[in-house]
């Protein structure tokens, strides 16, 4: 991965309906997605509408507190909605060595199968 320089990405794209995603939750801060690569039976991307600077967790700012609390709490919702409360797993990558792709902060929200730890 390259690291960001803060253009668009395909997520605006995503978010604008220009390409298609299979979306799973969206309110007005957020929108919830399935990944087109999953890693999991279940995997979603979870992304504010509005990325407002945060291309990266490592670019949070305190303005950026509310809607960081609000992805942590739709990873929530969906993994209610997706059926895998019981156990799942949510990820943020993060620059180039964190395997981040896409400059567009994203939570992965990963389950529907055992997890393993550090990896997998
Ligand atoms: P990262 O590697 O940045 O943590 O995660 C980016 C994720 O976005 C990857 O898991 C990748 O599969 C997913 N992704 C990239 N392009 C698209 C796309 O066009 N549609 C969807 N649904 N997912 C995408």
């Amino acid at each position: 991965a390259t690291a960001d320089i803060g253009g668009p990405t395909i997520f605006d794209k995503i978010i604008a309906k220009e390409i298609p995603s299979n979306v799973v939750y969206e309110d007005e801060k957020v929108l919830a997605f399935r990944d087109i690569n999953p890693q999991a039976p279940v995997h979603v991307l979870v992304i504010p509408k509005v990325r407002d600077g945060l291309t990266g967790l490592d670019k949070a700012e305190p303005r950026h507190v509310e809607i960081l609390g609000y992805l942590l709490y739709a990873a929530k919702i969906v993994a209610e909605k997706e059926g895998i409360a019981e156990g799942y797993r949510v990820v943020i990558n993060n620059g180039p060595k964190g395997c981040q792709s896409v400059y567009h902060l994203h939570l992965h929200v990963l389950g529907g199968r055992q997890m393993t730890w550090p990896a997998g």
